[in-house]
Formats: C-alpha cells, structure tokens, sequence
C-alpha cells in the first residue's frame, strides 16, 4: 500500500490472539499499523503470529500477556506499549469471555472475572489510554460490546450486565473526547463463528444430542433473522471505518453487526 491510512500509529488489541481480536488486529496491521498483541495462548504459536503479520504488512508487532483481570497487569502493559511506540493511537477493548447460567446459580468467582474482563478492563485501557491520545489530538478507541449491550438474552446475566455497561462507558468516554481529535465508539456484534462462540454450539449439541452443524443452525436461528453467523472480517472492516477520517464524527455510537438480531 503507497500510503497506509494507519502509517505510524500504534494499535493496541485486547485479546487479540484469537477470534474477533486476532481479525481486528490484522487488518489494523493492513492499513500500515504498528500492532501490539495480548491475550493467552501458546508462545510458539503467538511468536509465529508476530513474524506473519509483521511479514505481510511491514509493520512492527510486540505481544503483552497482561490479564485483563488485573489492573496492575494492564498498567504494565499500557507503559509497556508506551516505551515500546511512544503511545497508544488505537486502543480496542476487545478481549471477553462467556459464562452461561441462570442467576442462582451463577457462581460469583465468574460474575466477577466476566464484570472485570469484559467492563473494567475497558476503563483501565481507556484512562491510561486518553492522556497519550489527547496529547497528539488523535485517537480512536473502539469497544467491542455485544448486541448483549443493546437486548438481553437469559442465562447470561453477567455478561448481559458488562456489555450493557461497555455500551455505557463507550458514551461517557466520547462525550468526554468530543472536543477533541479522540473518538470511542462500540461495535455491538451478533453470533461471531470464533471459539468464543464454537463452546456454546458444543454445550447445545451435547445437551440437545444433536450434530455441531445442527446446533450452529439452531443458534443463530433463534437470534439472527439473517440465519447467517456474522464473520470476522466483516468486524474488522468496521474497525478500519472507524479509524478512517470519515469517521471524525462518528461518536459514541453502538454500532450493531448482527444480521438483524436487534432489529426485531
Ligand atoms: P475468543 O474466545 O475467540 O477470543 C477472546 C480473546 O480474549 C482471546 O485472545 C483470549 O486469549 C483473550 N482473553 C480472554 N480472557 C483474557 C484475559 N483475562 N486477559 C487477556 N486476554 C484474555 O472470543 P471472540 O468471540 O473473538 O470474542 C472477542 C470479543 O467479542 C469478546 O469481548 C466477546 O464478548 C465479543 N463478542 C463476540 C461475539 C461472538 O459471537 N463471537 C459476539 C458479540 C461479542
């Protein structure tokens, strides 16, 4: 690409050794970012990712293994970026996990790993985030809630709760910005085909005592009138949109992807 629209920036994703991370980082890479990885997974496997996508895109990659769990983990991260790339330029809070129960017996330990990961871990990228970000006047920060941000669906309390929260914080966050070259939004996505995704289809074909297609089938049937998952790439390409200058007023929006799932 002559003249990427992302040439020295630096990109930050949260969870991005995998799924709607892993795409979203790609393609931040594609458009001339530096990218700094983070999320689990095997070294070897994380290491090769690196060296890929550093390869195709001329750009350079670090990886942080801060749990988003941990504050004092994601600060180190955060200076880690800094020393790294002199700032985060792009920050998307994408790294998430799912845990399916009704309310009495959710068990608190994974109410308060999903409230943590999936919400707070948004507020400590975001203000150790802005200060780097309004200094250059520019910035761009982009959570990744759910159509679970918008509508509720049962059994999934805590994560209906951190991602209506998200959706929340994403608007404090722009209204806070909006005088300035920083924007955040939200991009609120439906069934997503990633591992995330894949448990959930495997718990419906054990309990229903159906095939893995059967069961893909009858989730995102039940959801999504487009009767198609939603993919990766579509996600990410909305990430790229919200970088570009067209998108300097686009604030605070919760930009659903989700084959009409909250239409209805
Ligand atoms: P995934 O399981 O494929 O990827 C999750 C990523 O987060 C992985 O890189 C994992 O290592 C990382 N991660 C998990 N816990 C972490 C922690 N404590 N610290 C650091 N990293 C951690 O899932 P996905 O489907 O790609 O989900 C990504 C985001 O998209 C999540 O926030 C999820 O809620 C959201 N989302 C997914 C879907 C979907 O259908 N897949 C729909 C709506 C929203």
């Amino acid at each position: 690409m002559q003249n990427p629209m992302l040439k020295d920036k630096t990109a930050l994703v949260t969870g991005s050794t995998s799924g709607i991370g892993l795409g979203i980082a790609k393609a931040l890479a594609e458009q001339g970012a530096n990218v700094v990885f983070n999320g689990f997974g095997d070294a070897a496997a994380i290491a090769a990712l690196q060296a890929d996508v550093s390869g195709r895109c001329g750009v350079q990659t670090a990886y942080h293994d801060a749990d988003m769990s941990k504050p004092a983990e994601i600060e180190a991260m955060m200076k880690f970026a800094a020393d790294r790339f002199g700032a985060v330029d792009v920050l998307v809070n994408n790294a998430g996990i799912q845990h399916v129960a009704n309310i009495e017996e959710f068990p608190v330990e994974k109410w308060d790993a999903i409230i943590a990961i999936n919400l707070s871990s948004a507020f400590h990228t975001t203000r150790l985030a802005l200060p780097m970000m309004k200094q250059r006047n520019w910035g761009r920060i982009i959570n990744i809630a759910s159509t679970h941000g918008l509508v509720a669906s049962v059994q999934k309390a805590a994560y209906v709760a951190a991602k209506h929260g998200l959706v929340g914080f994403t608007k404090v966050t722009a209204l806070e910005t909006a005088r300035t070259g920083v924007t955040c939004n939200a991009i609120c996505p439906g069934w997503t085909l990633t591992p995330l995704v894949q448990q959930q289809i495997d718990a419906r074909a054990q309990r229903d005592g159906i095939s893995n297609d059967e069961a893909k089938q009858a989730i995102v049937a039940e959801k999504q009138p487009s009767g198609e998952f939603v993919t990766v790439e579509q996600l990410a390409a909305l990430a790229v949109f919200l970088c570009s200058d067209a998108a300097n007023q686009v604030r605070g929006a919760a930009w659903n992807v989700d084959g009409g799932w909250v239409a209805q």
